[in-house]
């Protein structure tokens, strides 16, 4: 059954920048409540080693993300599975609506939304989503089990998702658009060093191909990016790994953005160009975006927020 929820502080987003934004907003003694939406725990929940959380040598995301939360719960924020479909940002309070019919009203209004996973925008690539075709290795590596799979990108995730595939598949192509990857070095290190995985420069992915029924993958069209020339390769899974686009589009019409859809933030805060609305984490950074700093920016976001609602009052 929908419930009307009325608070000082709604916290829409459950990954490090939301969790974070709640622990400091509770310590104020403000009862957030934060809206989880349909990726509890946000980005890393999707993959396997975090190695540069300051304080853990090693640690598996979705256990970083299962600790966040349980801090977050015990210090008192409102955690609520809900997923927001409505925001109305012109009125005060601040009002939004989630997919399960619950209204939250809120004086002041935390957006903490992240990114997702960027797409090539290919028909074959729609057409075989979910039946070979993946932008979690995590989550569908296991059905590769000693099959040939290609993945595509040439940053940290893409280098990632590579890696842990290894684990898997019998032979990994990495097909990157330059000859030069922008992951970090030990990563590129870990990646030359693996026998499994074949990088296959200055080339993009055109089309990929396979069976209707069932729908599967049996291989794909490359293009050469110095001569232009086609080839095909052949392989039973495709792993987009292209970067990450920011969840803004609730926000966009009523919001500054900048190129890419990202939200502007007042330089050296989390303001919005509306007062009491703030943003953190990946839905504002195109630059950093790490778990590490997507929590400095939630722990900013509650203190401007506390001010913000002090001086309100
Ligand atoms: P996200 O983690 O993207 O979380 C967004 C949250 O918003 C989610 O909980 C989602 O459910 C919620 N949400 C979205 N829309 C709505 C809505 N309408 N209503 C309610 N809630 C909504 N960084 C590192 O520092 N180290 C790593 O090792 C690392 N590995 C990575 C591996 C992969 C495969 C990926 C994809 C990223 C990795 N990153 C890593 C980057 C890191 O995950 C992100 O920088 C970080 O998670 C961003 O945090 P965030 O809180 O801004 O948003
Ligand atoms: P990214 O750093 O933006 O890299 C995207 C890669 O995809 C680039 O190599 C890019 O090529 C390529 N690409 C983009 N569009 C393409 C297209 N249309 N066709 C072919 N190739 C395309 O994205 P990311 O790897 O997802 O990383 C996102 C953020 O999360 C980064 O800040 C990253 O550091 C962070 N992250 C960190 C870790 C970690 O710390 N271990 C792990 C994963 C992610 P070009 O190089 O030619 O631009």
């Amino acid at each position: 059954m929908s419930e009307n929820f009325q608070t000082d502080l709604l916290i829409i987003g459950s990954g490090p920048a939301g969790y974070t934004a709640g622990v400091y907003a509770s310590r104020a003694m403000l009862e957030p409540i934060l809206v989880q939406g349909i990726q509890p725990g946000g980005q890393l929940t999707i993959t396997t080693d975090v190695e540069n959380w300051p304080g853990d040598t090693m640690v598996l995301g979705p256990d970083l993300m299962t600790r966040m939360e349980e801090h977050a719960r015990s210090i008192g924020v409102n955690v609520i599975q809900d997923h927001i479909v409505e925001v109305d940002l012109k009125n005060k309070p601040f009002r939004a609506k989630g997919d399960s019919g619950n209204i939250f009203t809120s004086k002041a209004l935390i957006l903490a939304t992240g990114a997702q996973a960027k797409w090539l925008g290919l028909p074959s690539e729609d057409y075989f989503k979910g039946h070979g075709v993946s932008a979690c290795a995590t989550c569908d590596g296991f059905f590769f089990r000693g099959q040939e799979v290609v993945v595509v990108g040439g940053g940290n995730t893409a280098v990632e998702e590579a890696l842990f595939l290894t684990k898997f598949a019998s032979k990994v192509t990495l097909i990157h658009r330059r000859d030069e990857l922008r992951a970090d070095r030990i990563l590129q290190q870990r990646l030359f060093e693996n026998e499994k995985i074949v990088p296959l420069w200055n080339h993009v992915l055109v089309e990929i191909t396979g069976e209707n029924d069932p729908k599967s993958v049996t291989g794909l069209v490359i293009r050469n990016t110095q001569d232009g020339s086609m080839k095909t390769l052949c392989c039973s899974g495709v792993f987009i790994a292209i970067g990450h686009t920011p969840s803004s589009e609730l926000f966009v019409d009523n919001l500054e953005t900048r190129e890419g859809g990202y939200i502007v933030t007042e330089p050296g805060t989390t303001r919005t160009s509306i007062p009491g609305v703030f943003a953190a984490g990946d839905l504002v950074d195109s630059t950093y975006r790490q778990a590490v700093t997507s929590a400095g920016m939630g722990c900013m976001a509650a203190l401007d927020a506390v001010k913000f609602l002090a001086e309100a009052d």
